[in-house]
């Protein structure tokens, strides 16, 4: 049962991989002229940011998906 839910919840971390790397974050241009983009999901800059989780707004579906995904990840290295 316990096994069971680690691969599926191993699952579910891949597929939130997938979608939310851990690496990169999606981005979008943000106007025109402006050189650099920002995060697709709360439109704080990319150089605002600058690679931290934190520097995201509190609202960002990405930094949510990272943050609980880290949280799970917890767990489950507690388990091997
Ligand atoms: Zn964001």
């Amino acid at each position: 049962m316990k096994k069971d839910l680690n691969i599926a919840i191993n699952n579910l971390l891949s597929v939130i991989e997938q979608h939310f790397p851990r690496e990169y974050f999606p981005t979008k241009p943000i106007a025109r002229g402006n050189p650099y983009d920002c995060c697709k999901y709360c439109d704080v800059s990319v150089p605002e940011i600058n690679s931290k989780l934190h520097n995201h707004e509190d609202y960002c579906l990405y930094r949510k998906i990272r943050e609980a995904a880290e949280e799970v990840e917890i767990y489950i290295l507690d388990e091997t």
